[in-house]
This record gives structure tokens, sequence and C-alpha cells, in this order.
């Protein structure tokens, strides 16, 4: 589970001028269940546009996406989105910001042990009652990873997790990231600007260009797998 099929997708905006932007332009791309894949390109070519089509935050204008045969057309509970900046609640705690993703996705009763079990696989142990503005950046991704998991998704949209933070607090998200994806055989698929951590975590790279959406080339890269 977990195989995304995106055929022909095209998708305009308008922007502040009143004139079309291109963002994606005929992409068409299958992404393997299981895999990990990066998407790679310069800024603008449509990396996040294409993400958030796949987490059905948005409609594609054609086209069309479907996971496991079935088509995107909404966010669902499949899907686990994890941002660059995160997107915790301020007024809750850990604890309580995690246990609200699971009852957002009206999936499972609120649950202590699937909470505090979710924190420990993301190395947050110990900071349930913490509220997110007395944890740090990296601690405050790691509680949106816990969140983005916490329904057992069989995606996991990254869209750039890592890029606000230093590179030793990004090195251990990196490994804590890797570490998940071979315990849970998710699909994963991240938008990064850092070519070494595409490398580094991925078994496929796409490349886009900023000609509008274009996908050039699909890069396999050997890891090796546990
Ligand atoms: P990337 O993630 O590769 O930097 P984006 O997907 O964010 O690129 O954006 C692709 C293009 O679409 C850019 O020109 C961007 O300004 C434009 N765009 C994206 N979202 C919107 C939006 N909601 N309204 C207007 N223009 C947008
Ligand atoms: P990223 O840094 O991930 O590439 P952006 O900062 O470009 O993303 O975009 C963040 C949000 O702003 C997205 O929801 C995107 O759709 C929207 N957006 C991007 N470009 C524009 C734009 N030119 N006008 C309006 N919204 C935009």
């Amino acid at each position: 589970v977990g195989s995304i099929r995106i055929q022909e997708v095209e998708k305009k905006f308008v922007n502040g001028s009143g004139e079309n932007v291109q963002a994606l332009f005929d992409v068409s791309l299958d992404i393997k269940p299981g895999s990990f894949v990066s998407v790679i390109g310069p800024s603008g070519c449509g990396k996040s546009t294409l993400l958030r089509l796949i987490s059905g935050l948005s409609q594609p204008d054609k086209g069309h996406i479907f996971l496991d045969n079935m088509q995107i057309t909404a966010p669902g509970a499949d899907r686990g989105f994890m941002f660059q900046e995160h997107n915790l609640f301020p007024w809750l705690t850990i604890y309580d910001n995690i246990a609200f993703g699971l009852r957002a996705r009206k999936l499972y009763k609120e649950n202590k042990e699937k909470v505090t079990g979710i924190l420990h696989l993301v190395g947050l142990d110990g900071f349930e009652s913490y509220y997110p503005h007395q944890l740090s950046g990296g601690m405050c991704q790691r509680a949106s990873l816990a969140r983005a998991l916490v329904g057992n998704p069989k995606v996991l949209l990254l869209d750039e997790p890592l890029g606000a933070l230093d590179a030793f607090t990004r090195m251990n998200i990196q490994d804590e990231i890797q570490r998940i994806w071979k315990e849970e055989h998710m699909t994963m698929v991240m938008v990064t600007h850092d070519v070494d951590e595409a490398v580094y975590l991925s078994d496929t790279i796409v490349v886009m260009t900023a000609r509008p959406g274009r996908i050039v080339k699909l890069v396999h890269v050997d890891l090796p797998r546990p």
C-alpha cells in the first residue's frame, strides 16, 4: 500500500498582478509503495504545489492523482503532512497537540498509549506536558512529525521539514526519519533544497525544472535497505 500515480497534472495560479502562473504543467509520476522520494529543483518550480495536490489540500486544474488506485479529492487520514514551520497549537501541550491530531482524524478514540508511543518513536519521551514555546525548533519538528504519524498514514508528505534547523539537529532528525521509514514501511515524499539530504534519505530523486512544472529526470539512488 501507498502507491501514488500522478497523471498529466496541471495547476495554475493567478498572482497579485492578475497574471496566470503555471505552477505545474503536464506532470506525470509514479511513486512505488514504500519508496522514499525526494523532490528537488529551483525555488518556484512547483515542488510545494505538487505536494499539496498529493495531500488533497488543493486540487489540480487538469489531470488526476491516485493513491492506491483511489482518486485523491480531499485531505485524508491516509496521508500525514509535515511542514518547514511546525503547525503546533501554541495553547496546547505536546501531548494534546498529538491527541488533537488523533481526534481530528476520527480514526481512533484518543488513546494515551498511542500518543505516548508516538512521542517515544520521535524521541520526545518526557515532554508530554511541555508547550511548544518551551521546546527547541528541532523538538517542535519532532512533535510535528509525531502529529503527522499519529493516524498511521500510508504516505508521509514532508515539505522542507528540516530546512529551518541547524546542521546538527537536522542530521539527528534525518536519522530519525530514516529509522521510522524503515520500521513503518510507509511511502515518503519529501521536498528539499538540500541535495545531500535527498541522497542520504531517499531511494528515488525527482528533479523538477523551473520551466513550469516539468519533471525532467528520475534519478534512482541505490541505498542499502534494512
Ligand atoms: P516551490 O515549492 O518549488 O518553491 P511552489 O509550488 O511553492 O514552488 O510555487 C510554484 C509557483 O506557483 C511559484 O511561482 C509560486 O509563486 C506560485 N504559487 C504557488 N502557490 C500559489 C498561490 N496559492 N497563489 C499564487 N501563486 C502561487
Ligand atoms: P515553500 O517555501 O514550501 O516552497 P512557499 O513559501 O513558496 O512554499 O509557499 C507557502 C504557501 O504560500 C503555499 O500555500 C503556497 O501555495 C502559497 N504561495 C506561494 N507563492 C504564492 C504567491 N505568489 N501568492 C500567493 N500564495 C503563494
